[in-house]
């Protein structure tokens, strides 16, 4: 698999910005989960015959789980606090394909409770959107290429922007670079988000910067300008991004982007697989686009 992604310099409303297009990894292993979990692919686990996780029933991590699991040779489980009888009855999205490889799904009442019980010299746990040190190792990797990119690119003052859900990659990439990060929330409010960072890197002197926004969002919710704005990145940029995280980024990034100064790097960071679902709940809601 090559990790090595595309830098690309791409317009949007008028503003150039560079895109670090880590959706262009492999379609099946991609974006910052695919960095979050090298780690597994590139070493040898001779003991190890199964890996456990939980998380929400669409999440990005447990489809991306699923694929280093059947590259692996893995047994894949993972523990859910519930699934819809409409889910359970026509699978979408991550959901569907993470079962399609293999994956066996478990309802828990307390999900990282059970998963971290099963820890055991033949079994690696991660925990939720891989929140944890692991992590670091293909996030330093991908802080490395950035570096190159930029050298090689002649880019002047630059600076990067990503979208926040756990806030790992983020947080990895600050402490590798010596460029601004700037990021956002998605989950929670930035009090959360720093709360996070605390628990992975608690001595780590200078955290991302957080961007806000005018407007509050909600996790998961679902939002008319998010959708819209989706839609135009596709069209004037002709590049797909995900529909969970990336539109709340997008909209809290060019709220911003006036104050910001330097050369701004969007990083992409996958979850396009998730996109079926939420397109589904989109066009129930709000019709086509
Ligand atoms: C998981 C994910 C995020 C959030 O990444 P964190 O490291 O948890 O902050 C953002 N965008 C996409 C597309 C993701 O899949």
């Amino acid at each position: 698999m090559n990790f090595k992604t595309p830098l690309e310099l791409r317009s949007f409303r008028d503003r150039k910005i560079y895109i670090k297009r880590d959706d262009l990894i492999s379609e099946d292993f991609s974006g910052n989960k695919a960095r979050k979990f090298e780690y597994f692919l590139n070493n040898d686990f001779p003991n190890v015959k199964r890996v456990v996780s939980y998380g929400s029933n669409q999440s990005n991590a447990m489809y991306s789980l699923s694929v280093l699991a059947k590259i692996k040779g893995w047994e894949f489980l993972y523990f859910c606090d519930h699934i819809s009888s409409f889910l359970l009855n026509s699978p979408t999205g991550n959901y569907k394909y993470a079962l399609q490889n293999g994956m066996k799904i478990f309802i828990s009442t307390d999900r990282e409770k059970e998963a971290n019980s099963l820890i055991d010299s033949e079994t690696i746990v991660v925990q939720e959107g891989g929140r944890q040190k692991q992590s670091e190792y293909g996030l330093k990797r991908l802080a490395d290429e950035l570096k190159y990119d930029i050298s090689t690119c002649g880019i002047e003052n630059p600076y990067i922007f990503l979208p926040s859900g756990t806030g790992v990659t983020a947080l990895y990439l600050q402490k590798y670079l010596e460029w601004t990060v700037y990021t956002c929330a998605t989950v929670g409010n930035s009090q959360y988000l720093i709360k996070q960072w605390n628990m992975v890197e608690e001595k780590l002197k200078i955290y991302p910067k957080i961007l806000e926004s005018k407007k509050r969002y909600h996790y998961g919710k679902l939002y008319l300008e998010a959708y819209a704005i989706y839609s135009e990145l596709k069209e004037d940029m002709g590049v797909e991004f995900d529909l969970l995280y990336d539109p709340i980024g997008w909209i809290k990034f060019l709220e911003n982007i006036e104050n910001l100064d330097g050369t701004p790097i969007y990083l992409h960071q996958g979850g396009l697989k998730g996109n079926e679902s939420m397109k589904a709940r989109y066009e129930r809601k709000y019709g086509k686009i």
